[in-house]
């Protein structure tokens, strides 16, 4: 970058006419030194001079068309960088004196970081529910899988067909939204909690006692059941939920588990947590 950086202020918006100037000068030096050799030898030999002159022409003129040549495949990625550009337009600024080169590596840069925003944007849809911004079962096995050992739990909120049936919807994704809100702040901050899918969510307590969860979520299943979050008719929205100590087992197997006890839950009549075997009850 030396050489270029010191050659920039020959046409500094121009790679191409900094170029020929470079060449031009180049291929003009063997001419200049025989003419100055002749000038002060007192020997000007007219004929020799302008075969000289004529050759180093002609070579000039091959030279620069050469150069337009070759630099066609960098004016071609550079336009193939600013249509990529185009389509990511918000996080890019025109390079408004630079030449073909500089608006290259500009455009590469700006390119590299609007694709890792895009990256980021796909990952975000990949991993994340839109609905409450949670995880979604995906983002929660990647993150729970990474975490190793401790307890795990879903919970599920408990008769919530009746309330798209009977209130509709859009009532019942506000219900959702409410409980995912209630649950992600509920929990302590190195817990990850997850939308498992429909009206399940799943929590992770990373390096936890099955009782310690228990704990957290039997907190927060009687506060849901004193009434925090209502149905449109008043009534309290209440979930069952099952917990388990992932006992150096597959997640899968935990998560098995964690679902045997929320349907043992959901039997004993809702509203309720069943840790492990242990049948413990929210009120
Ligand atoms: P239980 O106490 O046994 O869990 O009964 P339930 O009515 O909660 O369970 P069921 O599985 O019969 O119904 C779950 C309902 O959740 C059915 C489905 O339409 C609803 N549901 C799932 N995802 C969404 C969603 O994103 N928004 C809304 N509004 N409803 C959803
Ligand atoms: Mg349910
Ligand atoms: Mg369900």
């Amino acid at each position: 970058m030396r050489f270029y950086n010191a050659t920039r202020f020959l046409f500094p918006s121009s790679l191409r006419l900094r170029m020929f100037t470079i060449c031009f000068i180049g291929t003009h030096i063997p001419l200049l030194t025989f003419a100055g050799w002749q000038f002060t030898s007192g020997m000007i030999d007219w004929p020799d001079l302008g075969v000289v002159l004529g050759a180093t022409l002609i070579g000039t003129v091959f030279t620069l068309i050469g150069i337009d040549g070759l630099l066609a495949p960098v004016r071609t990625a550079t336009d193939a960088v600013q249509s990529l550009e185009r389509e990511q337009a918000e996080a890019l600024e025109a390079v408004s004196d630079g030449d073909m080169l500089t608006e290259l590596l500009a455009g590469v840069t700006r390119a590299s970081e609007a694709t890792k925003v895009r990256v980021a944007a796909l990952d975000m849809a990949a991993h994340r529910d839109p609905l409450t911004g949670l995880l979604n079962r995906r983002g929660f096995l990647a993150r729970a899988e990474a975490a190793g050992e401790g307890a795990i739990a879903l919970l599920d909120l408990d008769k919530f067909k009746s309330i798209n049936d009977q209130f509709g919807h859009d009532a019942g994704d506000a219900i959702l939204q409410d409980f995912a809100a209630y649950l992600a702040r509920g929990v302590r901050k190195a817990d990850c909690v997850g939308r498992w899918g429909g009206e399940e969510f799943a929590v992770f307590f990373p390096a936890t006692e099955e009782g310690e969860a228990a704990a957290i979520l039997q907190r927060i299943a009687r506060r849901l059941g004193n009434g925090l979050i209502e149905r449109p008719d008043g009534a309290a929205v209440t979930c069952s939920g099952g917990v388990v100590a992932i006992e150096g087992e597959p997640l899968s197997l935990a998560m098995a588990r964690a679902d045997a006890a929320l349907y043992a839950a959901k039997r004993s009549g809702r509203n309720q947590l069943r840790v492990g075997d242990a049948h413990l009850l929210v009120e």
